[in-house]
């Protein structure tokens, strides 16, 4: 018998895998992928740590998180500092100084770049934003939404920006100084050797099943375990009683490449409509892999269908109207704990994922 059966190998089914090690509980981890780690699984290819399920960068404000973690693996120094590309011009990310000197050519001082905003999100006037284009155009004027936004988000989420939440976009910072940090957070690195070797520590002493899906076994995983901490879907644990929800997926096409540097940067951005990707990805950046070859990967947003994996939640109205009747049949689920994205259907960053997993009750 178990104390815990924990449905996920992801950083949260990790996390509380590692709390209940130090705490002596009998745990049985089980995922169905083929590996642990879930999506911030990464892959040694050609000596380079892929990051197989996408870009991944460790931010965060939480010291005990910041603590935690560096206990456990070492951390580089990486900062993120993504670059854009407009057809053939390149632009800095977050929206700092350097994008707008570029922009706009006269521009040299906060005052100048200022003055361009202003004139230009003049049509937004009095307006409180009330969409994804709405709330662009009044943090950066109408020439950067043109260029850097609109494309990159109509495929991202396939959706027109009129159509979207202005808060996505709230995410991003926007600075008035030189100032290429993608992230306004204290602390930032990636483990030096990839995801996994951290997935491997919060692991060290666990029994862990792969190729194992909760629900080809359902009874019989109750059966053997006092407690249960479910990181899956949360639609699906309710077997879609009220619906499906929503999510925006992703295909990444990896390819190793013969030469040693193909575009300078870990993230290129690809702002136009013109290709379909959203980002470029070369993995060996992350860590300054000195290989003579390099793995790059191209993001191509898409249409969630049963079968793929669930990248990006949908909180709309309609889609968080569903989750909350979901959230309702959660608590009376005795011995069950919910967490992480999926099972609370929220964007969350790994810091956040952490946080949850080290401070809820067990
Ligand atoms: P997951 O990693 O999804 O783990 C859930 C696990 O449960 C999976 O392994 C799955 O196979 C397993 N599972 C599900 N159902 C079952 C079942 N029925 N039976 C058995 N196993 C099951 N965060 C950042 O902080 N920085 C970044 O730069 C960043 N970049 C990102 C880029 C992309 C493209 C995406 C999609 C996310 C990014 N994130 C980033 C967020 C980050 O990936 C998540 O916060 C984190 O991985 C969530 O961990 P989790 O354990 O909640 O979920
Ligand atoms: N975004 C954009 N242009 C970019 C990068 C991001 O318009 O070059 C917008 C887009 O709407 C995206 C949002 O900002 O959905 C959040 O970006 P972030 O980089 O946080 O997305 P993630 O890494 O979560 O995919």
């Amino acid at each position: 018998m178990y104390d815990y059966l924990i449905v996920g190998s992801g950083l949260f089914g990790s996390t509380i895998a590692y709390r209940l090690k130090k705490l002596n509980k009998k745990v049985l981890v089980i995922d169905k992928r083929n590996h642990i780690g879930g999506n911030v699984y990464t892959e040694n290819i050609e000596g380079i740590n892929v990051h197989k399920y996408g870009a991944h960068i460790f931010h965060t404000d939480y010291k005990d998180v910041w603590d935690f973690v560096n206990s456990l693996v070492p951390f580089n120094r990486f900062t993120n500092s993504p670059i854009a590309r407009y057809k053939d011009e390149i632009y800095n990310l977050p929206f700092n100084m350097n994008t707008f000197s570029k922009i706009w050519s006269d521009v040299i001082t906060p005052d100048d770049a200022l003055r361009h905003i202003n004139e230009e999100k003049k049509c937004m006037e009095g307006k409180t934003p009330n969409n994804l284009e709405e709330q662009a155009i009044s943090l950066v004027g109408t020439t950067i939404y043109e260029k850097l936004i609109k494309g990159y988000t109509e495929k991202q989420w396939n959706r027109s920006c009129k159509e979207l939440p202005a808060f996505i976009i709230k995410r991003l910072p926007v600075r008035l100084t030189y100032d290429n940090n993608y992230f306004n957070d204290l602390y930032q690195g990636i483990p030096i050797g990839g995801y996994t070797k951290l997935i491997e520590k919060l692991l060290d002493g666990v029994e862990v099943k792969l190729n194992s899906n909760f629900f080809d076994k359902i009874d019989e995983y109750k059966k053997i375990s006092k407690k249960i901490i479910y990181t899956g879907p949360i639609d699906e644990y309710f077997e879609y009683k009220y619906g499906h929800l929503e999510y925006r997926s992703l295909e990444f096409d990896t390819k190793v490449l013969d030469t040693s540097n193909f575009q300078g940067n870990a993230v290129v951005n690809y702002t136009g409509n013109e290709v379909k990707y959203t980002r470029v990805i070369e993995h060996k950046h992350f860590e300054n892999s000195n290989s003579d070859k390099t793995v790059v990967t191209y993001e191509y947003p898409r249409d969630y269908k049963d079968g793929m994996e669930a990248y990006y939640v949908i909180n709309d109205e309609k889609n968080n109207k569903i989750l909350e009747k979901y959230n309702k049949l959660k608590e009376k689920e005795r011995n069950v704990i919910f967490g992480g994205r999926l099972a609370d259907y929220k964007y969350y960053d790994m810091d956040d994922v952490i946080k949850n997993a080290l401070d809820i009750d067990l």
